[in-house]
């Protein structure tokens, strides 16, 4: 699940900090050859200078006193000359006092630098604009390679180029600081979800059933997903009905009643072709007489744009009045499935999202996504085709899914 979004995020996030240590360290590393370099100059010419002036003073016994003077000139002379190659003509020795000055000086602030470092080393390091904008283009191709929305791309770029400008992070923990960032946007760009099993619970006290009607379009996964809602609250002790509203389909609603023999549900049905609204309105009157907790509404699937069968799906919402609308939709399909939403909530008014298949999507993107752009929280992800393959949507479980 997720497989592909969860490994280029981390594989991004890993590039992103390894580069920055590794720049940190190579300047470290840089720095202290080239000052060894100069100390050693200067080292080596003061030694030179030393050897030059003993060899001035020292006496020289083994010839006789002309000779001595004579060759004592010549030795003196040619000291001196030597003295001057070393150290330069004067106006050169004046010039080298100078240079030295400067060096020195051009030195001291990348000195300060060096120790600022060091106490980074041991302490933090800042992330520069230069430093995100070279790894910007990265992140925005992969998530958008995801299926994550534009919309959503943009806004996690732009908070997480907020978040980490200019800001300081312990070093050795920078991959970790990165993903705790990446993390903290994530969660702040998934909607929360309400509990609809404490809401079904609620509504009991009033002795009426909780209404659930699913829309979406055809082979999105609604049947199979009423039927796993149905075995979920039957596990949390909440009766309910199931209510074959696609009357459209042919086989639809053998494939309700077979869920519901199978779950040992009810299943309230009428001939193809019969007016859905009718079906649901039969469901929830049988579920008032019976003290059933909750009914859930199957439609049959329909595109957004069709204009004519989301009027038929409005009626089943006005006659039906659901406490809830959910859209069911594939977690594979991207900004599909963004656009399915927009266009159910422009007609009936959408409530929350399940996304199936999530099990077979490598992406992730849309789940990162639907609820941000449509702002419409995600209640359950379908994750296989058995019954208990359903999940409570949860931002933590879903960041932890992508290893972040
Ligand atoms: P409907 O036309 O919207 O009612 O869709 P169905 O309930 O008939 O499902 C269409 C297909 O999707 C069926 O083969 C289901 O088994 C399959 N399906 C539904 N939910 C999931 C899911 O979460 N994961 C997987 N892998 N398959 C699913």
């Amino acid at each position: 699940m997720f497989k592909s979004l969860k490994e280029r995020l981390q594989s991004w996030a890993k590039n992103f900090s390894k580069k920055k240590q590794d720049e940190e360290e190579l300047e470290e590393t840089e720095e202290k050859p080239a000052k060894q370099s100069k100390k050693d100059k200067k080292a080596e010419k003061s030694a030179k200078k030393q050897k030059t002036k003993k060899e001035r003073n020292k006496p020289d016994n083994r010839k006789g006193k002309k000779d001595k003077k004579s060759k004592g000139r010549k030795q003196e002379q040619k000291i001196e000359e030597e003295q001057q190659e070393i150290e330069g003509s004067p106006g050169e020795q004046e010039a080298e006092n100078i240079e030295e000055k400067e060096t020195e000086q051009t030195e001291a602030p990348k000195r300060l630098g060096f120790f600022q470092r060091f106490r980074e080393k041991i302490g933090k390091v800042k992330i520069s604009e230069k430093d995100f904008e070279e790894y910007k283009d990265d992140l925005e191709m992969l998530l958008l390679e995801n299926n994550v929305a534009l919309e959503v791309t943009e806004k996690i770029i732009e908070t997480l180029k907020e978040k980490l400008i200019d800001k300081e992070f312990p070093k050795k923990d920078l991959l970790k600081e990165i993903q705790n960032v990446l993390r903290e946007i994530i969660e702040e760009v998934l909607v929360e979800p309400f509990d609809i099993l404490q809401a079904i619970k609620d509504k009991r006290k009033t002795g009426k059933p909780y209404v659930i009607l699913f829309c979406g379009i055809n082979g999105s996964g609604k049947t199979t997903t009423i039927a796993k809602v149905a075995e979920m609250l039957k596990k949390q002790k909440i009766s309910c009905i199931l209510a074959a509203g696609d009357t459209f389909r042919a086989a639809s609603i053998e494939q309700l009643k077979k869920h519901g023999e199978r779950l040992n549900i009810e299943v309230v049905a009428n001939e193809y072709g019969s007016d859905p609204a009718s079906v649901g309105f039969d469901a929830i009157k049988a579920a008032t007489k019976n003290k059933i907790d909750c009914v859930l509404i199957d439609t049959a699937g329909r595109m957004h744009t069709a204009k004519n069968l989301l009027k038929e799906i409005e009626k089943i919402a006005r006659v039906c009045a659901p406490d809830t609308k959910i859209f069911v939709g594939e977690s594979i399909t991207g900004n599909d499935a963004l656009e399915q939403v927009k266009g159910f909530d422009e007609s009936i008014g959408i409530d929350g999202i399940i996304l199936t298949k999530a099990d077979i999507d490598e992406k992730g993107g849309t789940a990162l996504s639907v609820g941000y752009v449509t702002k419409k929280p995600i209640l359950f992800l379908g994750t296989g085709q058995e019954y208990h393959e359903i999940e409570l949507f949860n931002k933590k479980k879903f960041t932890d899914s992508l290893g972040i």
